[in-house]
């Protein structure tokens, strides 16, 4: 079947799909397994008995070393996944009867079942526009303005995902804009930073420069899709504002008892900048098939690639003939097609699936 095509495109492929740590496939940073390094620090903490829900020595460990990476005092919760890190801190953030506004594209909004609603026994989330998945300030401030009145959702806070859900990042100063409009609107402000440390690899700057120091109030820091096992931490900047999560956690079925499995791979991840290694391993394999793709007729990169996703509109004739050549992707609106890549994602796999699309794009242009 495969050597109908290309033959030397075909056996660089299959070698890779034999040899490959990533299975060759590209859906999700979500389906890479856990780097040795969390997972060795996790097989660190399983000794003996220890204390459970937290009062644990790897807990407390990986929190103070949390708070230096951010470089201020900081309150910081571990949680099973990214939509109930997002939810909860959505649900510290408003009341009821408050308005969370966040990109119509956000992880919020269209992948979280409600669980910011849920959460929060309320507070519907408002949807602004925006390229390239970044929050226009214009739309904020209109959705703020528009209405006064007792009948509308009082607007409360603003979520922003860096990097965002189309592979771009905010800058510096785009977060520092955000966070100014925020403070002029009474707004708080909730960062998913899911893949937050993509964004610091690309940036190359301090944790703190595009957090706290640019008026976020809340980060969701991710972990699984950094080459953690799961768990995502729930960093506080506003000590006050962490007050009773605990009690959240728990009534939400977020706090682990086994809390140092959770906690020690932040260990893993945090010593020795793994978790900026990993993050910029998965930002330039992105950034390789991108400029690669270019080469291959009939396609078109979609947004610029500041992360580790390359979204491509392409045929879906193509589309498929690359999903019967065994490639995983997700294909979202029309034809855009997005490629993860992730902590272990090597050239190898580029090379293979860039060669595959040579191969299909001739057969199918
Ligand atoms: C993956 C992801 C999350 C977390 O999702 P869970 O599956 O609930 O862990 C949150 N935000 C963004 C932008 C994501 O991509």
């Amino acid at each position: 079947m495969l050597s109908r095509m290309n033959p030397n495109a075909d056996h660089a492929a299959t070698r890779v799909r034999e040899a490959s740590a990533s299975g060759c496939q590209f859906a999700s940073d979500n389906y890479a397994g856990i780097c040795p390094e969390a997972l060795h620090a996790m097989a660190d903490a399983n000794r003996g008995h220890v204390r459970s829900y937290g009062e644990d020595e790897w807990t407390r460990r990986a929190c103070d070393m949390l708070r230096e990476r951010f470089e201020t005092d900081c309150e910081v919760f571990f949680v099973f996944n990214g939509t109930a890190a997002n939810a909860l801190a959505v649900a510290t953030l408003c009341k009821p009867f408050h308005g969370v506004i966040c990109h119509e594209s956000a992880h919020l909004e269209t992948d979280e079942c409600g669980a910011p609603e849920f959460f929060s026994s309320g507070s519907k989330v408002l949807l602004a526009r925006g390229d390239h998945g970044k929050v226009s300030l214009a739309d904020v401030e209109r959705l703020v303005r528009q209405r006064a009145d007792i009948h509308y959702p009082k607007p409360h806070a603003l979520s922003i995902t860096q990097s965002t859900e189309l592979g771009t990042v905010y800058s510096v100063e785009e977060i520092r804009e955000v966070g100014l409009l925020a403070k002029a609107l009474h707004l708080r402000l909730h960062m998913d930073g899911a893949r937050l440390a993509n964004a610091v690899a690309t940036l190359n700057v301090p944790l703190k420069d595009i957090t706290w120091k640019a008026g976020v109030d809340v980060v969701c820091l991710g972990g699984a899709k950094n080459g953690g096992a799961l768990g995502e931490a729930v960093v506080f900047f506003d000590r006050h504002l962490a007050e009773e999560f605990d009690f959240r956690c728990k009534q939400a079925g977020q706090l682990a008892s086994k809390m140092r499995f959770l906690s020690a791979q932040w260990l893993g991840l945090l010593e020795n900048d793994v978790w900026l290694r990993n993050a910029q391993r998965a930002n330039a394999c992105a950034r390789l098939l991108a400029e690669q793709l270019q080469t291959v007729p009939g396609l078109r990169i979609l947004f610029p690639c500041q992360a580790n996703a390359v979204f491509v509109d392409m045929p879906p004739a193509l589309a498929d003939a690359l999903r019967r050549r065994g490639w995983h992707f997700y294909t979202f609106i029309g034809n855009a097609a997005r490629f993860m890549c992730a902590w272990n994602t090597t050239e190898a796999d580029i090379a293979a699936l860039v060669a595959d699309f040579h191969a299909c794009a001739s057969t199918h242009p």
